[in-house]
């Protein structure tokens, strides 16, 4: 009796678990097929001067519409990549794939600056070679590649850290800490580690103008990063106000739905395209009209 009891638990237990399992095995054979099907595309967010209302750059998102489960955000599935390394390959594409965009627009003479995210797992000692290599093969220009680390790619080894940041610098790349403000790490360590940009996290401003505390944690941000001489974007505009009210604390640049959401690349080029016929050739980044 007590055995078939035991069996009859055992069986209630394996189809929870057995769906939990099959659901990130599915994931990651999905990922697997998505990287040799070319499954994996990039959309451009345009970034913008605050007060001057001109192009600042862009960011390259992933954007992923898998064969097998669908459209997929890089929330859906950059966790289980990291965890099985599959973040390695696709970030290389991500790479890549970038630079050859950000490549394609400096021969059509436009100079755009596109910034690309890493992962934790990608902040390793290789990582400055491979973006040596991305650029040398592709083209593209140093200057306008700026490479997006978080607090906690940083905060892993201090040490590596600032040792991987100085190499990419040397590079003539720019770095930007991006989601500031939402990870662990002291603001000590943005005097050490050669940062050039804060990337503001969006939930610093979804709050504003209204919001006092957010009000007060996005001044003494902005008051860091000018006595550091970082610039700054601010992630997540929405709104006129929000607009309104970062500028007029002196908030250098920002990106939001209020501008646009992620762009394909010919969406990209055709909102370049359409600003540059209001200018003579050759178009200038800054002269851009929003
Ligand atoms: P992130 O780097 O902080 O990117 C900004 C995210 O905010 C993007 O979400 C963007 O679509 C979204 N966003 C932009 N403006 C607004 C706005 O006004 N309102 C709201 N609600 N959202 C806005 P997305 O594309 O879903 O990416 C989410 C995160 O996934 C990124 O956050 C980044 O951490 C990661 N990610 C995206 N692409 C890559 C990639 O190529 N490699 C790696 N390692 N991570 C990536
Ligand atoms: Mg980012
Ligand atoms: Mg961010
Ligand atoms: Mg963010």
């Amino acid at each position: 009796f007590a055995k078939v009891q035991g069996r009859n638990q055992y069986q209630f237990f394996m189809p929870a678990l057995n769906s939990r399992v099959s659901k990130r095995l599915q994931l990651e054979n999905a990922l697997r097929q998505g990287l040799v099907r070319n499954e994996f595309r990039l959309a451009y967010q345009p970034q913008y001067y605050l007060g001057r209302g001109t192009l600042s750059g862009s960011e390259a998102l992933l954007r992923w519409h898998s064969a097998a489960l669908g459209p997929m955000g890089p929330a859906d599935f950059i966790p289980l990549a990291e965890e099985t390394g599959l973040i390695g390959p696709i970030g290389d594409w991500v790479l890549r794939h970038a630079c050859e965009q950000g490549a394609q627009w400096l021969v059509q003479g436009i100079a755009m600056p596109v910034a690309v995210n890493v992962s934790a797992c990608q902040f390793r000692p290789e990582l400055p070679a491979k973006v040596a290599a991305a650029l040398q093969e592709t083209g593209f220009e140093a200057r306008l590649l700026v490479i997006e680390v978080t607090e906690t790619a940083l905060m892993q080894d201090l040490e590596q850290a600032a040792q991987l940041l100085l190499q990419l610098k040397a590079l003539g790349v720019s770095v930007a800490l991006d989601d500031f403000g939402t990870g662990h790490s002291s603001l000590a360590y943005l005097k050490r580690f050669p940062i050039d940009k804060l990337k503001i996290d969006r939930s610093f401003v979804s709050g504003l103008p209204e919001d006092a505390d957010d009000s007060v944690i996005i001044k003494a941000m902005l008051d860091v990063a000018r006595h550091l001489g970082l610039s700054v974007v601010a992630e997540g505009i929405e709104t006129v106000q929000q607009q309104d009210y970062l500028a007029s604390l002196g908030c250098e640049a920002g990106q939001g739905y209020l501008y646009a959401k992620p762009l394909t690349a010919r969406q990209m080029t055709a909102r370049l395209a359409a600003a540059a016929m209001y200018e003579r050739a050759p178009l200038k980044l800054e002269s851009v009209p929003v």
